[in-house]
């Protein structure tokens, strides 16, 4: 049998530790973060779990390419925010799709289509199913047909002189740097999700990835776009920039399902880089170390890497010592050495107060426990879950003009929160992202749950932050999308009028409303 995905977690099959180690790792959890420790929960296997049954078949001519089984239907029920890992632990898959389709062409995406919207089936499209806000979910629909895109994996053309690829919107993070890699290219979209997400889905969520400054968004790197709509196909035209009127790429770019199944995109590539250096700086509060990261912002030196860590987050990730903010900088390039870049944002650093050490080639000591940290925290979730720990995210942006009172509010607000539901806990904050005209925060917390009730926990602090971040004026998602579950706060976010207008396009180009609804916009809007 071929390795399979966990149907709850992060990562394969056989990746999933035996129930001794899980409940070591679990135990070893809670002990590092100084809560009690309590029982360790196994996952319900997925032969003990009671799906309802399909409500919707598909025809004949799509039976090679659709599924009904357990596992197709459960894999897809739900996308990888904390709240799903915990329901899908607890085996509670409550709206799995009816149907699961996997085209392997853009012709029989058109045949599934067709007959989703003629059997008034909702659409589902589906990359890698790592929305962590309820993208993929099919909450309350009556009649759900996933789309899943991952068949289509390949990078079909490579244009050498533009330094561009069509690729395929099925491919995954690993998947297309694989076949760049033969044409020494890359794409650098690095978000945390690399591993299992998709081109499609980055570019239907807007993802945030690798760099800290400069092409932070898929939006910059996406050169056209290829959509199938109920009402046709749509594909823009390959261009570096254009000035003619609203953009076509822009208006799929973070449409999230709800006006066209993407299929493909041209993207811009780049060369591998051949020099890169990192280096850790430490300052003695995370205040400081703002103050140099908006230095650096602003300064036109474009470091590649430029996290920000808080106090909280360096002890958590032990990549920084006790009371110290860490800032992770580096620089890369395929063209030129990067030492004159490195040695002058470290002078920055240090005019704020900064502790610099020698950089690295790829980064050692704590910038390398950091990454490390990076890479394994969502396969760590899962461990979290088992032993009773809420773990979540959440992301925003602001201006640097506001930022010192809006993180202090939103920290407050959350910290507030989790004292109230959980009795302790911890909030912990870095900055993902860095604009010359603000950073993008990006919290976490971490706190003991009440088993059973941990989810009406983590939706209780969440509600807190969201509210306290649209109160304070930022985004209530600077990359993890909309989805269903910021739809709330998103609603009030935007301006009345444009939620008017993107309701006429998904009008026109989804007369039916079939393609992901209660995502991004409501039928009622018309
Ligand atoms: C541990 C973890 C770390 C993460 N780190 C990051 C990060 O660093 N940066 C970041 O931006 N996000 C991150 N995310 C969020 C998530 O990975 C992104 O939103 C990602 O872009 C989703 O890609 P996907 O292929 O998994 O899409 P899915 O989860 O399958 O779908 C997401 C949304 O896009 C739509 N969609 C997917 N494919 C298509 C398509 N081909 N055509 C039209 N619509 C489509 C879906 O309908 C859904 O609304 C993280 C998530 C997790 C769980």
């Amino acid at each position: 049998m071929s390795r399979r995905l966990k149907h709850w977690g992060w990562g394969y099959e056989d990746q999933q530790p035996a129930p001794e180690q899980v409940a070591e790792i679990a135990l070893g959890l809670r002990a590092h973060l100084g809560f009690e420790p309590a029982d360790v929960d196994q996952p319900v296997p997925l032969e003990e779990v009671q799906l309802r049954p399909p409500r919707l078949e598909a025809p004949g001519e799509l039976e090679e390419i659709s599924a009904s089984d357990d596992y197709a239907r459960a894999s897809r029920a739900l996308g990888k925010a904390y709240r799903d890992v915990v329901r899908g632990f607890r085996g509670q898959f409550d709206d799995p799709p009816d149907v699961v389709c996997s085209p392997g062409d853009e012709e029989e995406l058109e045949r599934v289509l067709d007959w989703a919207c003629s059997a008034d089936a909702a659409v589902i499209p589906f990359g890698g199913g790592t929305s962590v806000v309820g993208g993929v979910e099919p909450r309350g629909l009556e009649r759900a047909v996933c789309v899943d895109l991952r068949r289509l994996d390949r990078v079909l053309e490579v244009d050498r002189t533009s330094r561009a690829a069509r690729i395929q919107a099925g491919a995954t993070g690993p998947g297309l740097e694989e076949q760049l890699r033969e044409h020494e290219l890359t794409l650098r979209h690095f978000p945390q999700s690399f591993e299992y997400s998709t081109l499609g889905g980055w570019i239907a969520t807007r993802a945030g990835g690798h760099f800290a400054t400069l092409m932070t968004h898929i939006d910059d790197l996406v050169e056209s776009v290829r959509a199938l709509t109920p009402a046709g196909w749509w594909e823009s035209r390959r261009l570096p920039g254009s000035g003619a009127g609203p953009s076509p790429d822009r208006m799929l770019i973070g449409s999230e399902g709800t006006l066209g199944v993407i299929t493909e995109a041209w993207v811009r590539l780049q060369d591998r880089p051949r020099w890169k250096a990192s280096a850790g700086v430490l300052f003695d509060s995370f205040a400081a170390g703002a103050e140099a990261v908006r230095a650096l912002g602003q300064s036109g030196l474009w470091p590649s890497n430029c996290r920000l860590l808080d106090e909280a987050e360096g002890a958590l990730t032990m990549a920084a010592p006790d009371g110290k903010a860490l800032l992770v900088l580096g620089f890369e390039s395929a063209d030129h050495p990067v030492d004159s870049w490195m040695e002058r944002a470290q002078e920055l650093a240090r005019d704020h107060g900064g502790e610099t050490s020698e950089p690295k080639g790829e980064g050692g000591d704590s910038v390398g426990t950091w990454r490390n940290a990076f890479v394994q925290a969502p396969y760590l979730r899962d461990s979290f879950v088992a032993g009773g720990i809420i773990s979540d995210t959440f992301e925003t942006s602001i201006t640097w003009d506001r930022f010192e009172e809006f993180v202090s509010d939103v920290r407050a607000r959350t910290e507030a929160a989790v004292a109230e539901v959980c009795g302790t806990g911890r909030v912990s904050c870095r900055f993902t992202h860095v604009y010359p005209d603000g950073p993008a925060p990006y919290f976490t917390v971490i706190a003991p749950g009440r088993r059973g009730a941990e989810i009406e926990q983590w939706d209780e602090i969440k509600r807190a932050a969201s509210e306290a971040i649209s109160a304070g004026g930022g985004t209530i998602t600077h990359h993890h999308a909309v989805g269903r579950d910021h739809r709330p706060w998103y609603d009030r976010q935007r301006p009345e009028a444009f939620a008017q207008a993107l309701a006429g396009a998904k009008r026109a180009l989804d007369p039916g409303w079939n393609l992901n609804p209660g995502v991004l916009i409501e039928a009622d809007r018309m």
